[in-house]
């Protein structure tokens, strides 16, 4: 016998995305809600043929109704169905061989690893999770066991103070020791040999931004006796990453005064004799227009600021700005410089990115050559089927002034 959850209907021709492999089925496309089933729990989703379409994390409150799990109907939602899907996402890492050249990574990315709204971060052993859902907070005793055995982690600490959790109807934050040992004020990690900081109290997200590792890194490898500007720098990771290759200067600008303490040990345990490294905490978008102002005196800008669209209606407004941030990071560039520019917001494309950078080039009269363009690193997998995961995107862009 299959086993059974409570069905939900969805209305004719509404199940072609779910199939196809998106994990979401939205408010919109549900014919008839299921009778006996609560925010969180399980249910079964049937097309207006009464043929089998997914089995996920229902609520009833979000503009996500239901969270796909599996399309296979003959596939249990127990404890075991999680501590497989846990398992396949850490051998994911394994194989990538990313432990060869850091002791911290993400292991559990969300729908991306088929675990709509779990998260889980390795930091040398100390684990950080966060459940994002109401569905997944109802199975928190299972991921909780899962992870414990098969990563027999320091500890485990909650960071589930997430703004998603209130669509959810999830209205407490929680955080805190889970399991194991208190970790450390400050985790010491290491990427590609520089040695960073992970705040796992009161940093944000998870404590650190690991997706950027390979970008840090390439930055590492052109950066000697390079002057580097690091725009919304957080804990400092780029710019540990450019003093490591041996930049002269480094300037990091944050606008929040939390960022400070992990960035100062970080930049501490990075500079070389005879470089100097300073950090101000300002808001960078009238820092770099009234500097830009005074001429190029870097030779590289990173740029890596926070997601600027969260809604489809800020998308031209949202274009605007990541134009005029590049094209003042531009102008600050030298002769023959780097700019380094991220964006992660998903609702901006890589073409849409591409865009930017060329009107932002165009605005501040320069020619530039991308030299790299990344997307995600591997412990922030892609599921192809799921486009809203495709977030990062970060350009290298060489600089030249027209003389
Ligand atoms: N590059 C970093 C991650 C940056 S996250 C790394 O490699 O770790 C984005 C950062 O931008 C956050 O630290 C946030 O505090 C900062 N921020 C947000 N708005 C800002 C603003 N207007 N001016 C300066 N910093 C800002």
């Amino acid at each position: 016998m299959p086993p059974h959850y409570p069905p939900l209907h969805l209305r004719p021709n509404s199940e072609r995305t779910v199939r196809n492999g998106h994990p979401w089925v939205f408010s919109g496309a549900v014919e008839r809600p299921p009778q006996d089933a609560d925010t969180g729990d399980i249910v079964d989703v049937f097309d207006a043929h009464e043929r089998f379409v997914c089995r996920g994390f229902y609520n009833r409150r979000s503009l996500i109704r239901v969270r796909s799990l599996t399309q296979d109907p003959n596939r249990p939602i127990d404890a075991s169905f999680f501590t497989e899907r846990i398992a396949q996402a850490i051998a994911l890492r394994r194989r990538a061989g990313l432990a060869a050249h850091t002791n911290a990574m993400r292991l559990i990315h969300g729908e991306s690893d088929g675990l709509p709204g779990l998260i889980a971060d390795d930091y040398a052993g100390y684990l950080v999770v966060q459940f994002h859902t109401a569905g997944m907070e109802k199975q928190r005793p299972a991921i909780l066991n899962a992870l414990q055995s098969l990563l027999a982690p320091r500890s485990m600490y909650e960071r589930s103070d997430v703004g998603t959790r209130r669509a959810e109807g999830l209205n407490d934050r929680p955080t805190g020791l889970l399991a194991g040992e208190a970790p450390p004020e400050f985790v010491e990690i290491e990427e590609y040999g520089t040695r960073l900081y992970a705040d796992l109290y009161r940093g944000q997200k998870t404590g650190f931004f690991l997706d950027q590792r390979t970008n840090r890194f390439y930055l590492q490898q052109l950066a000697r006796d390079q002057r580097v500007l690091n725009l919304f720098s957080y804990s400092s990771g780029f710019s540990a990453h450019a003093l490591k290759g041996g930049a002269s200067r480094t300037l990091d600008v944050d606008i929040s005064p939390q960022v400070v303490p992990a960035a100062r040990r970080t930049l501490d345990a990075n500079r070389p004799q005879g470089s100097h490294s300073d950090l101000l905490i300002a808001d960078v978008f009238p820092f770099v227009d009234e500097l830009a102002d005074r001429g190029p005196r870097y030779d590289i800008v990173v740029c890596d600021p926070p997601s600027l669209m969260r809604k489809r209606s800020q998308y031209k407004q949202a274009m605007g700005v990541y134009t005029k941030l590049n094209r003042n990071a531009f102008r600050l560039i030298a002769d023959g410089g780097l700019l380094v520019t991220a964006s992660c917001s998903a609702r901006i494309s890589q073409e849409d990115f591409f865009q930017i950078v060329r009107r932002a080039a165009a605005g501040a009269r320069v020619r530039t050559r991308i030299l790299a363009y990344n997307l995600h690193p591997a412990d922030h997998p892609i599921d192809p089927a799921f486009p809203d995961g495709r977030y990062l995107k970060c350009i290298f862009a060489r600089v030249h002034r027209p003389s």
